[in-house]
């Protein structure tokens, strides 16, 4: 017999450029907060919560990078074992978007094959500062074969279901 409190527990991995959100994607969803101001790093290595998705328990231990974005310094161990990554960038910041190929190098090089990945756009409540259209990002994320949202942290748009959309996904795959 089990005596686990889940049905399913899937590891979640958040990568992409410093600044584009991550840290506030996370709190947003586990904690319901928006963090004021700068310093948003968690300091530990990831979240756990629990949804619940058609009666069944699905446990989400969520990974962020505490300052450590560079490429190669996030390295085998860090998506090692992640069932899901989401890449994030930040729609008013051209240089997030010009990053991703360099980020799907390293999902590439150490990621699991099977892994699902979903391309982010956070910040889209700085629509007056916008820099990547939504249709240059989703055909993008289309020759990726990723799926694409776009998000704000800050006012809450888009976060739970990026989250529960990605549980229910893992679950068809699993
Ligand atoms: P990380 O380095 O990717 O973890 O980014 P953070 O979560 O630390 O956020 C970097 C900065 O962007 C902080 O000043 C946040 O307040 C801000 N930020 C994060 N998400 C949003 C958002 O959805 N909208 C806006 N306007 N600012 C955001
Ligand atoms: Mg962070």
């Amino acid at each position: 017999m089990s005596m686990e409190d889940y049905d399913f527990l899937f590891k979640i991995v958040l990568i992409g450029n410093a600044g584009v959100g991550k840290t506030c994607l996370v709190r947003r969803f586990t904690q319901g907060l928006f963090p004021p101001g700068q310093g948003a790093t968690i300091g530990v290595d990831f979240m756990i919560k629990t949804v619940e998705i058609k009666g069944e328990k699905v446990k989400l231990q969520i990974w962020d990078t505490a300052g450590q974005e560079r490429f190669r310094s996030i390295t085998q161990s860090y998506y090692r074992s992640a069932n899901a990554l989401i890449l994030t960038y930040d729609i008013s910041c051209e240089e997030s978007f010009r990053c991703l190929p360099e980020w799907l190098r390293e999902i590439e090089q150490y990621a699991n094959s099977k892994v699902i990945t979903v391309l982010v756009g956070n910040k889209i409540d700085l629509a007056e500062k916008r820099e990547v259209s939504q249709q240059r990002a989703e055909e993008f994320a289309e020759t990726q074969n990723m799926y694409y949202l776009e998000t704000s942290a800050k006012e809450s748009d888009n976060v739970e279901k990026l989250f529960l959309d990605l549980a229910r996904r893992l679950i068809s795959e699993a």
